[in-house]
């Protein structure tokens, strides 16, 4: 059975005439749930038919996730487990912004992933299978209740928790226009980033959507023979293309890319790779993101990872700033819980018992 997490208006409204109600209800019904995390509040009541209400509770579920664990790090960081309908388990992260009323959330796309990134601790369990639209807006849901919980509100997230969004963009489109909506989720589009390893059709058809989003794009090396070693997903798509398709969507969208780079001891850290990196971004207005190492043990492929030191880190942010590449190094939410990036996973046992 479908949850209400899963329906658009149009399809709640189908379901309200099946049902011989009103489908006017739908959009106010559905708005309610995305405000509220609640079919209604008892304050709200009285504005829908009582028929309608018992029909929703009798045959709708809201939501299909359930609330498996939570924890919370010693800055604040909180990351929440979600066990799915089918026994899977996803994660997503709160990350209290430096202003004491908002905070940022990190979503999870799929149940773990199949792009292998070496030093990516998801990565080590495998693909499992994608999130559907629902599973991804209940995620917002239960961290915009978390942020309020503290007093905070939840202004932006991002998609760079489990998974390769731009490969489940079946299910990541109708979440993101639910999310994003003004009659719904009200987050906006530009509040929201999608981040990916490159998939070159993907960049293409979040281009097309005509959404105000941010794209950001881990490229991790500056160079495709060093990123296939770390991102075997770079054996399919060259730095170029990649590069090529973030232009596109820079033109048409009119705001800055993000490039990730994440900073590993001996591997991509060294001034002439920094060098190579400022050629490639040259003339391009797309922001670098420097990413400090989370350790998660040994990379897929045996090599065990560290995180560059800080004196090599800050060199190499100085070789892009003399060139005149903007770039920031983005701190580390939540280590001592695994919340940081690369640090997802899949915490318990899939089968369900
Ligand atoms: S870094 Fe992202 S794309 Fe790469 S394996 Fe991990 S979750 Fe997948």
């Amino acid at each position: 059975m479908n949850a209400l997490s899963e329906l658009t208006v149009a399809e709640l409204a189908r379901r309200l005439s099946a049902w011989g109600i009103s489908d006017t209800h739908a959009r106010r019904l559905l708005r309610t749930f995305y405000r509220t995390n609640e079919l209604v509040q008892a304050s709200d009541a009285a504005r829908f038919p009582a028929v309608l209400l018992e029909r929703v509770r009798s045959e709708l579920p809201l939501r299909s996730t359930t609330l498996a664990t939570r924890q919370v790090a010693s800055d604040g960081t909180t990351k929440i487990l979600l066990r799915l309908a089918d026994g899977h388990t996803v994660e997503s992260v709160l990350m209290p912004d430096f202003r004491p009323d908002r905070s940022a959330g990190c979503l999870s796309s799929q149940v773990g992933c199949a792009m292998s990134c070496d030093f990516c601790a998801t990565a080590q369990g495998g693909f499992q299978r994608n999130l559907t639209s629902g599973e991804i807006v209940e995620q917002f849901l239960n961290l915009r209740g978390e942020a309020k919980s503290i007093g905070r509100e939840l202004r932006t997230i991002v998609f760079m928790g489990m998974g390769e969004p731009l490969l489940n963009l079946d299910h990541l489109l109708p979440a993101i226009e639910r999310i994003g909506a003004n009659d719904l989720g009200g987050l906006g589009w530009r509040q929201i980033t999608v981040s990916t390893v490159g998939i070159v059709p993907g960049i293409d058809a979040l281009t097309a959507t005509g959404w105000n989003l941010h794209l950001a794009v881990s490229i991790h090396a500056p160079d495709d023979s060093t990123r296939a070693r770390l991102l075997p997903s770079g054996r399919r798509y060259g730095l170029d293309e990649i590069l090529a398709a973030a232009d596109r969507f820079q033109v048409r969208r009119g705001r800055p890319v993000i490039l990730q780079y994440c900073l590993l001891a001996g591997v991509n850290d060294a001034p002439g790779q920094a060098q190579q990196l400022a050629d490639l971004v040259g003339r391009r207005r797309m922001h670098v993101n420097l990413l400090r190492y989370n350790p998660t043990g040994m990379g897929l492929r045996g090599s065990a990872y560290q995180p560059s030191t800080d004196q090599a880190a800050t060199h190499f942010a100085g070789v892009l700033k003399d060139r005149g590449v903007v770039a920031h190094f983005r701190r580390s939410r939540g280590p001592d819980i695994d919340a940081a990036c690369g640090q997802l996973r899949q915490r318990f046992a899939t089968a369900p018992g």
